[in-house]
């Protein structure tokens, strides 16, 4: 079991502290081990790992844990091996996900917001709060900039004992998922759902009901999940980013369906089948 407590700022000296270990867009992990894990003191010591920031993201059953950007993909550490994020999902133990997507955005929040936006200048740290600033800026008046989520709904649409699911162009052949959309300034959840149904595959929804959320850290998105009922009109993929959509039952379901352990997506599925 893992307990994670996320927090900002370490209070006390960190002790028996543990890392995630960071390159460029892949995570340290071991060819031999079949999960993803944060390493010890020890093995960060023994690593020669040329770091170039660490930040805190809070207690790992109960001891400190940060993530470690590293300067190259280099470790001595016996097996250690650098693979993609994505790919790393399937080697992600479901109660680590958040802090393995927390450290993620973090590691990339802090590569993207070393200077100002407004005045151009080098930003610093702050002290406390997980934000960078300018002191004394009239420009951008040191307005703290923190880590940016981008919220987006994500939605199981069904007709009775149907649900809609959709081929993405940018999806495998065969695989079929949920829809899916940004949320646009402005807008309420309910009416994003709406406007990005209506978009994508020319329908509408009523009785929209919300089920779970998820951090996805691809880059930065909170996924807000609902189940909503189908009111009018027929099927008519956009063919722009949607190329196939269709009703499917549990007996008539797709080849390949996101997996329910880790994706959202997944579990509005594997509920609707179960409980609906
Ligand atoms: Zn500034």
């Amino acid at each position: 079991m893992f307990t994670f407590e996320p927090a900002n700022y370490i209070e006390n000296e960190a002790k028996d502290s543990q890392f995630f270990v960071v390159f460029e867009q892949s995570i340290l992990t071991f060819s031999n081990e079949t999960f993803l894990r944060a390493i010890s003191e020890d093995e960060l010591k023994w690593s020669y790992i040329e770091e170039i920031e660490r930040h805190f993201l809070g207690y790992l059953n109960k001891k400190p844990c940060f993530v470690i950007l590293a300067a190259n993909g280099n470790c001595e550490l016996e097996h250690s091996i650098f693979i993609e994020m994505r790919s790393a999902l399937g080697r992600m133990p479901d109660q680590l996900f958040d802090v393995i997507s927390r450290s993620i955005q973090i590691i990339n929040w802090s590569k993207d917001h070393k200077f100002c936006g407004a005045c151009g200048e080098k930003m610093e740290k702050h002290p406390r709060e997980r934000a960078y600033f300018k002191k004394d800026c009239e420009k951008c008046r040191g307005q703290l900039i923190y880590p940016r989520i981008s919220p987006c709904v994500i939605a199981l649409i069904y007709k009775g004992k149907e649900f809609l699911l959709a081929h993405n162009k940018n999806f495998p052949q065969g695989f079929y998922s949920t829809l899916a959309g940004f949320i646009e300034p402005g807008e309420s959840v309910e009416s994003a759902l709406k406007r990005e149904v209506k978009e994508e595959v020319n329908i509408s929804i009523k009785n929209l009901e919300y089920f779970d959320s998820q951090s996805w850290p691809f880059p930065s998105q909170l996924m807000l999940g609902f189940f909503a009922e189908y009111d009018s009109g027929e099927i008519e993929p956009d063919g722009e980013e949607i190329d196939d959509a269709q009703w499917f039952t549990a007996e008539s379901m797709p080849s390949n369906v996101p997996p329910a352990n880790i994706s959202i997506s997944g579990r509005l599925i594997q509920y609707f089948l179960e409980k609906k």
